[in-house]
């Protein structure tokens, strides 16, 4: 296929940065530096400043975070984890996977955890709660915290697609007690392979999981409990820590594409678009993705393809409705309707601006408004 715009653009990314980035991998290769090294603790401090945590602690994906989070907070049977279903399945399997009950909350016109629904469904068998701050905009926070002080539950944030982020100037994964990254290569800050980070203003949370994440260790040869090996490697550390220097303006580019795209898209009565950059005074959304939504969905898909623009169906079958979950017994109609009807449009910093104007034009001739 010889696409125009390309959902995510790893080949253009490395032709953009490979000058600054080849000195980085082979200075740290030479010197080598491959595991636990200064590269990453000075990542770690960057990515703390950057979010105001007063902790980061680096591992080796998003969903280890949240299984390290899991080990420390002791979740277990007969403890109840609630979150949505309209996320990828890694919110919700570590904490399955150690015995305790998912519970899922459906969304709100925002794709994003409602909070009247999790007002219903959280009881006194609540452990934990996790928002999803999805497409890089932020939860209502303000509102999950009151309902999880309530029940006494522990609120932790998957914080995977908004670092950056912002609601009433507070930053995204501040909120509760800790927040997990993902720097999957797609994500907003990627590395190059797998890569994670969980923050927190908690010391004594942060120091269990420096010891979660390397097998114990508090020392080279003493172990002080049983843990795993989850660290991030320090060549992706290097990486990271250069891209995180260049995140502010990658937002930035990322916030003009979104009014780019909203500009010229909500006049379209048949198509649903996010809330514009500009339109929520209490948020600054950092758009890891552009998600539209139309019936027409696949048929509109389709059409994009054949003008050489790829786009994303994050979750065409929802969590709950897979098979071999156990999960069948939800009903979750907001979450199961989006499935049916949400796209996500290209929206990556390397795009230019003729790029939108392909994309967009695309769009108006599918639904006839030239
Ligand atoms: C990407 C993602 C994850 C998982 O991240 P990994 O680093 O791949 O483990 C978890 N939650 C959400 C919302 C994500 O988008």
């Amino acid at each position: 296929m010889d696409w125009r715009v390309r959902f995510v653009d790893y080949p253009e990314q490395w032709r953009r940065q490979r000058d600054e980035l080849l000195p980085i991998i082979e200075g740290t290769i030479a010197a080598g530096d491959l595991m636990l090294r200064q590269q990453l603790h000075d990542f770690e401090d960057h990515l703390a400043a950057f979010n105001s945590s007063r902790r980061a602690v680096g591992v080796s994906n998003c969903t280890d975070g949240l299984r390290l989070l899991a080990h420390a907070l002791d979740v277990g049977p007969g403890d109840e984890v609630v979150t949505v279903a309209h996320t990828f399945i890694a919110t919700v399997s570590p904490f399955v996977l150690r015995g305790a009950t998912p519970v899922f909350v459906d969304i709100g016109p925002d794709h994003l955890m409602d909070t009247a629904d999790l007002a219903d469904k959280v009881t006194d068998r609540t452990k934990v709660i996790i928002p999803v701050h999805l497409n890089g905009r932020t939860a209502d926070m303000v509102e999950v915290m009151k309902i999880a002080a309530q029940v006494g539950a522990t609120v932790l944030e998957d914080a995977a697609q908004a670092l950056g982020a912002t609601l009433d100037g507070r930053t995204a994964g501040t909120f509760g007690l800790a927040s997990t990254y993902s720097f999957y290569p797609a994500k907003l800050l990627g590395a190059l392979g797998d890569g994670g980070a969980v923050l927190t203003d908690d010391e004594e949370l942060a120091g269990r999981l420096l010891r979660l994440r390397d097998h114990g260790r508090v020392a080279k040869a003493e172990i002080d409990g049983w843990g795993y090996n989850c660290r991030l490697d320090n060549l992706q550390a290097a990486v990271l820590d250069y891209r995180l220097s260049r995140l502010p303006g990658w937002i930035d580019r990322r916030r003009q594409l979104a009014r780019l795209y909203d500009e010229r898209l909500r006049d379209l009565p048949d198509l649903g678009v996010p809330i514009g950059p500009d339109a929520d005074a209490r948020r600054r959304d950092v758009f890891q993705n552009y998600p539209v939504t139309t019936d027409a969905r696949d048929r509109l898909a389709e059409h994009l393809r054949a003008d050489g623009v790829e786009t994303l169906i994050s979750w065409p079958i929802p969590m709950h409705r897979q098979k071999g979950l156990g999960l069948a017994h939800w009903n979750l109609p907001h979450t199961e309707l989006l499935c049916r009807r949400v796209l996500s449009l290209p929206l990556h910093p390397e795009l230019e601006d003729w790029q939108i104007d392909h994309v967009t034009g695309s769009i108006r001739r599918f639904f006839g408004a030239g």
